[in-house]
């Protein structure tokens, strides 16, 4: 301030020295130039206190002196001798600021605290405006995904199919997580007791994983049931990047995962990665905790749904399908056989004698009996082949595809493979055995209940040829 004060004072003394010399000069003098002449000499009043302000009080009485020398030559060139009085002033002007200087100093220091006040006010308010910006763009982020939350809640809610879950959870995790090169979704399998890979997905489409069961990162999650945050994999000493086999090594530096727990199990874990390090902070991490808390409770559903499904199909002891669902498989498969011209077979079974068995063993012996006959069906058909309980002690199985000469081969294996089965009771081995009824499409019946009844009534011939056999329709 005071530099800029000195360089004015001299400059601006200068300047109007020479403008107020070459005015005198002109010839003959003009009543204008006395106006010209006499406003710059007001000015150097100005120029005065600026060279008080830039050099004090010898900077002050040496510009009265050489102003007052100024006007002196003035007034001897152009005969104005009024304009002597322009002396005056300056003296005037020079005692007044020696009388009065400190409270004038005072107050100029004081104008130059208030300017400082008042900038320090501007910068505390721009320093506030940018953080309210801030909070802003941050307030309108969280809106954003607020929003596609409600989103995703609504559409999970509007499916109960697991598959169904799975892809929404995946496909909404890389819209909300920003940098999220890898998204990818395990469930744990509750009979193996591990971790099994359902989905993954990166910004471009599909993502293979190697690490099918997890890796030590998923492991973490799984032991302490918590969400984590790693924000450089080179760096976090938890983990001992030594210990991922080479073949499940993948191009990642961040990463956060969350364990989906429903009814205080974990059912599986959800995790994002990014390339970069520091890709995350704890905000996204509490972003994606409460995505699994959502997909925790929609995959839960659609568990049990298709538990209350496979329920109302199957019947309870043997696990098989029930009476019901069996007509209606049979319905759509006979139909189907019939438009696509394939084959279709049907064998009937009932166990001989079975009355007798429970009289002498009890009716818990027969149950198991009845169990055990259940799992020999079950893995002696082929996918597309279905087994169910007809009633009681009656069993059928639909041969989708296969003509009476691959059915009665699978039939003939049935019988074998029950009547040397052995069930201990009481340290007596006991044996049961079946008749076996076989009826085909086109062959012997054109619809269902036709079908059913040709294998029937060649069960009934087993049984009448003394049971233990296998009779065609
Ligand atoms: P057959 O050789 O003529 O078939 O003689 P069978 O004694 O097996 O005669 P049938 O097929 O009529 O016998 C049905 C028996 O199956 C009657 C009943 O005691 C038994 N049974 C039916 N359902 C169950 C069940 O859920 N558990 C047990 N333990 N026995 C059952
Ligand atoms: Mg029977
Ligand atoms: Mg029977």
């Amino acid at each position: 301030m005071k530099l800029f004060s000195g360089i004015l004072a001299v400059a601006g003394f200068l300047l109007t020295s020479a403008l107020i010399v070459s005015a005198c000069h002109q010839y003959p003098i003009e009543y204008w130039i006395y106006g010209v002449v006499g406003s710059l000499l007001i000015l150097i009043n100005l120029l005065i206190l600026t060279a008080w302000f830039a050099f004090g009080e010898w900077g002050l009485w040496s510009y009265v002196a050489l102003s007052s020398v100024l006007t002196l030559f003035v007034t001897l060139v152009t005969n104005a001798k009024w304009l002597n009085i322009q002396i005056l002033v300056f003296i005037a002007l020079g005692v007044f600021v020696t009388i009065f200087k400190n409270s004038m100093v005072s107050y100029i220091l004081s104008v130059d605290r208030q300017i400082g006040t008042l900038e320090e006010e501007r910068n505390a308010l721009q320093a506030e405006y940018s953080y309210m910006q801030g909070t802003n763009d941050a307030l309108k982020e969280k809106v954003i995904r607020y929003a596609t939350l409600k989103d995703l809640t609504s559409r999970l809610s509007s499916t109960l199919s697991l598959e169904g879950v799975i892809d929404i959870v995946i496909e909404n995790v890389s819209d909300l997580v920003e940098k999220s090169d890898a998204c990818i979704l395990y469930l744990v399998d509750e009979d193996a007791h591990e971790l099994a890979l359902k989905a993954a997905r990166s910004k471009e489409g599909t993502l293979s994983v190697k690490s099918k069961k997890g890796d030590i990162f998923d492991m973490w999650v799984l032991k302490q049931r918590q969400p984590l945050l790693v924000s450089d994999t080179d760096k976090d000493f938890r983990f001992n990047l030594d210990l991922v086999p080479e073949e499940f090594k993948r191009e990642f530096k961040s990463v956060i995962a969350a364990p989906l727990i429903s009814q205080k199990k974990v059912i599986g874990i959800l995790r994002v990665e990014s390339r970069d390090v520091e890709a995350y902070v704890s905000d996204d991490l509490r972003l994606l905790t409460t995505l699994s808390d959502l997909a925790a409770i929609a995959l839960e559903n659609a568990r049990l749904y298709r538990r209350i499904e496979e329920l109302a199909i199957s019947d309870g002891l043997t696990g098989l399908y029930c009476h019901r669902y069996f007509k209606e498989r049979l319905d759509e498969d006979v139909l189907k056989a019939i438009r696509i011209r394939q084959p279709l077979s049907l064998l009937m079974l009932d166990i001989d004698g079975f009355k007798g068995y429970n009289d002498k063993y009890g009716h818990t012996a027969g149950d198991i009996v009845l169990k055990s006959i259940g799992d020999i069906l079950k893995s002696s058909i082929e996918l597309g082949d279905l087994a169910a309980r007809y009633g009681g002690e009656e069993f059928v199985i639909i041969l989708f595809g296969k003509g009476k000469i691959e059915a009665r081969a699978l039939g003939e294996a049935v019988r074998r493979k029950i009547e040397s089965q052995k069930f201990v009771l009481r340290q007596v081995d006991t044996h049961v055995t079946v008749s076996i009824g076989c009826a085909s499409l086109p062959d012997d019946a054109v619809a269902r209940d036709e079908l059913i009844r040709s294998a029937d009534a060649a069960l009934y011939q087993a049984k009448t040829g003394g049971g233990n056999k296998i009779c065609l329709a």
